[in-house]
């Protein structure tokens, strides 16, 4: 903490970088906890940290969920996976969400990560490629119950199940789904898809008597125990997003975003701000600019509906976001004052207020939040 609020009392100059992005990895700790704890009966909690943990960084979020013991980590494709494999501990078990490409399942083999097969051509090499080596190797098989992106349909799994001796030398640990409403608890179809899900889950467990199920996401976990099946598969909630719109947030909040203002500007006499000249600005009025712009993920669809705050006070952006840059009209401010730091989002301007102000999603805010950060990250010792 007290290097973070070091790094910010040298106000905007002590920062070479567009500006200060805070993760609070004890946050994400705990909110791993809170789900894992809340689950039915033999139910674990796995932790998506695909598209490098949601833009705040796999390397370090990986390894602190291991801390607190996942063991279980889903990542999109095999380079985010060779990549989170570095910081974790041989025992976690990294599985593919893309599965293996073509010629690529021998790569998976060697560097012992599990390959989800959503097709039959890919169950066929993986179990070319099991024969190879001589023994099955853990797979995960995903089905298709309702939305149509990846996995097995019916028909496929009919065909898969005409040859059981496949389902065998494949190394089918893990039978799982996706939920394509799971936010929306009362869509008639989650339970269709559940409905399905138990159809070929009852099948498959007559060749496959040992294997786990997973079926939730975030969401998922909050549709309710019978949901939970053997894993669980929380990405957005870990990060502080909430699983149940419209109820209290379970999750603590994990990002704070501060961007030094670069500028304060006294408006003289009314004209517009910014690109396209395209905002009205009445005189008297005050503008700080800040760095940071949609270059940084602060997307211009989120344009004059975003907030800022500066101590107490919520002001608004005016004018179009440009690249580098941002403005805020600080005219209610008390006058003399003159920010150093402007923050967008902290425990109060929260990801999910951003995502009903503006209308983007949750995922689109935080999974742009790019490079051009100093990032901090706070942990604190498990005790
Ligand atoms: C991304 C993803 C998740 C995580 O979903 P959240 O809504 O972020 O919890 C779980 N399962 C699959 C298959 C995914 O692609």
């Amino acid at each position: 903490m007290e290097s973070h609020q070091g790094l910010l009392n040298q106000g905007a100059s002590g920062v070479a970088s567009t500006g200060v992005l805070t993760i609070d990895l004890s946050a994400i700790q705990a909110n791993w906890r809170t789900i894992n704890a809340s689950l039915a009966a033999g139910a674990q909690a796995a932790a998506v940290i695909k598209a490098d943990a949601y833009g705040l960084g796999a390397a370090q979020v990986g390894p602190a969920l291991y801390r607190v013991g996942c063991r279980e980590f889903f990542v999109a494709t095999l380079t985010e996976a060779r990549a989170v494999k570095e910081y974790l501990p041989k025992d976690a078990n990294i599985i593919v969400l893309g599965g293996a490409r073509p010629g690529d399942e021998g790569a998976f083999i060697t560097e012992g990560l599990t390959p989800v097969l959503f097709s039959l051509p890919a169950v066929e090499r993986w179990q070319q490629a099991c024969l190879t080596v001589g023994a099955p190797q853990p797979s995960a098989l995903k089905l298709d119950t309702g939305m149509h992106r990846l996995g097995l349909s019916s028909d496929e799994l009919d065909q898969m199940l005409a040859e059981p001796a496949r389902l065998k030398e494949c190394g089918i640990a893990l039978v799982m789904s996706h939920l394509a409403c799971a936010d929306e608890p009362d869509h008639p179809l989650n339970r269709q898809q559940q409905h399905r899900f138990h159809n070929a889950v009852d099948q498959l467990r007559q060749h496959l008597p040992g294997v786990r199920l997973s079926l939730a996401n975030s969401s998922g976990i909050y549709l309710g125990p019978d949901w939970h099946y053997d894993l669980v598969r929380p990405g957005a909630s870990l990060y502080g997003f909430n699983p149940q719109p419209g109820n209290p947030n379970p999750m603590q909040p994990v990002v704070q975003l501060d961007l030094p203002v670069l500028q304060v500007r006294d408006v003289a006499h009314s004209g517009t701000v910014g690109y396209g000249a395209s905002t009205p600005v009445d005189a008297p009025a005050r503008l700080a600019v800040v760095a940071g712009g949609y270059a940084d993920g602060l997307n211009r669809t989120l344009g004059q509906h975003a907030l800022g705050v500066v101590g107490e006070q919520r002001i608004q952006v005016i004018g179009r976001i440009s690249m580098d840059l941002t403005i805020f009209d600080v005219s209610e401010l008390p006058s003399g004052e003159s920010p150093k730091w402007i923050q967008v989002l902290n425990r109060e301007l929260t990801v999910n207020l951003v995502t009903e102000r503006t209308g983007a999603l949750g995922y689109e805010v935080l999974t742009s939040l790019g490079g051009r950060y100093r990032r901090i990250y706070l942990e604190e010792p498990q005790s």
